[in-house]
């Protein structure tokens, strides 16, 4: 069984050599427990958080441990007789070829749907947490209304990607900022975003008045740091802004300072709310019919960045950070 651990705690940027590589015997099953072949490992920007130690929503991993992560699997072996050999099941796994379940822990193993709706790399993307992240924080933060503007950051990855296409079903104008002009063109001509800015080139200030002539309602916030203190100055009276995620912040090793156009928060009475996707875990399954029947009736398109082989998970999670992928980025561990 191959294994990815934390072997240290990031300083600035994830390094390949934070994670140590060890093979362990495929784990033998007691009643009562499940083994899992991982198929699809999910890398993730909160993977950044779980290495370190700072305070976050859930404990950290622990030096040693192998690296958390989610993972789409089939049950390989099983001592249950809620599990049989072959379904299709997805969890927190780790970073590994298989994963040993005991009764207490496959309370957080959920079963897929049989026959599969949809192709299964679906269930890391728009039909996992990623699909509920943007949908709850659009949709019960964001409150978006039609005809009001919405700017997404980080808008051509996993999440950016839904939020946008969702505003646009609930008709609005939406605006993305990402970091590549094949990242605008992918939002623009496949996504159907009304403006994408580049903000690696742009003038951001600027960039965001000709983009939003009517000023900016809603801004769901992926990012931090610069593009949040542009898109303060352009927020209208009653903005909402959902803080999904600070990705600019996390490999930061001193706290950063800011917003800097805070006053507008008080200003234009902008409410902020932080929220958490298991914060809205009783409600998932309502995410999961609606954006389902979006994919099938192809309101909604995916795209994903699929790594081959456990091996390069190290190097690939280096990705989120650098910009250097579309879509969700996804390890193939073992074939479907
Ligand atoms: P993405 O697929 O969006 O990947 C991360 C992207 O962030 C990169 O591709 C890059 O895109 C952008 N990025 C990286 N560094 C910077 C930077 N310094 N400045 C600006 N952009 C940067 O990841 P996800 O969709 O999975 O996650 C998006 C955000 O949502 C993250 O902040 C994550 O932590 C958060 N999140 C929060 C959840 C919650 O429950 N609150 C749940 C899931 C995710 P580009 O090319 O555009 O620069």
């Amino acid at each position: 069984n191959r294994q990815w651990c934390l072997a240290a705690r990031p300083v600035g940027d994830i390094k390949e050599s934070d994670f140590e590589y060890r093979e362990e015997p495929i784990p033998s099953l007691e009643d009562g427990e499940v083994l899992v072949r991982n198929i699809y490992l999910s890398l993730d920007p909160t993977n950044r958080i779980w290495m370190s130690d700072r305070p976050q929503y859930m404990p950290p991993v622990q030096l040693g441990e192998v690296m958390r992560g989610l993972v789409l699997g089939v049950v390989e072996e099983s001592k249950n007789a809620n599990f049989q050999p072959g379904d299709l099941v997805s969890g927190l796994l780790g970073w590994q070829d298989y994963a040993l379940i005991s009764p207490p822990n496959l309370l957080s193993l959920i079963k897929l749907p049989t026959p599969l709706p949809v192709p299964l790399t679906a269930f890391m993307g728009p039909l996992s947490f990623i699909g509920c992240t943007a949908y709850f924080g659009l949709l019960d933060i964001g409150k978006p209304q039609a005809g009001e503007t919405v700017v997404v950051s980080a808008a051509s990855g996993a999440v950016g990607s839904l939020v946008g296409q969702i505003a646009k079903i609930k008709g609005c104008r939406v605006v993305g900022i990402t970091g590549s002009d094949e990242k605008c063109q992918w939002l623009l001509e496949e996504l159907g975003f009304d403006a994408a800015i580049n903000y690696q080139t742009a003038d951001l200030i600027p960039a965001l008045a000709k983009s939003c002539p009517n000023g900016i309602d809603v801004y769901f916030e992926n990012v931090g740091g610069a593009i949040l203190d542009a898109v303060l100055t352009q927020v209208n009276l009653n903005a909402r802004i959902p803080l999904c995620g600070l990705i600019s912040t996390y490999n930061s090793q001193e706290p950063v300072p800011g917003p800097y156009n805070f006053s507008q928060i008080l200003m234009k009475r902008v409410l902020v709310q932080g929220f958490i996707v298991s914060d809205y875990v009783q409600q998932w399954d309502v995410a999961f019919r609606e954006i389902g029947q979006w994919i099938q009736e192809g309101k909604i398109k995916y795209n994903q960045e699929i790594v081959e082989g456990l091996e390069n998970a190290p190097k690939a999670i280096l990705k989120l950070f650098d910009g250097n992928k579309m879509g969700k980025l996804i390890v193939q561990v073992s074939p479907e």
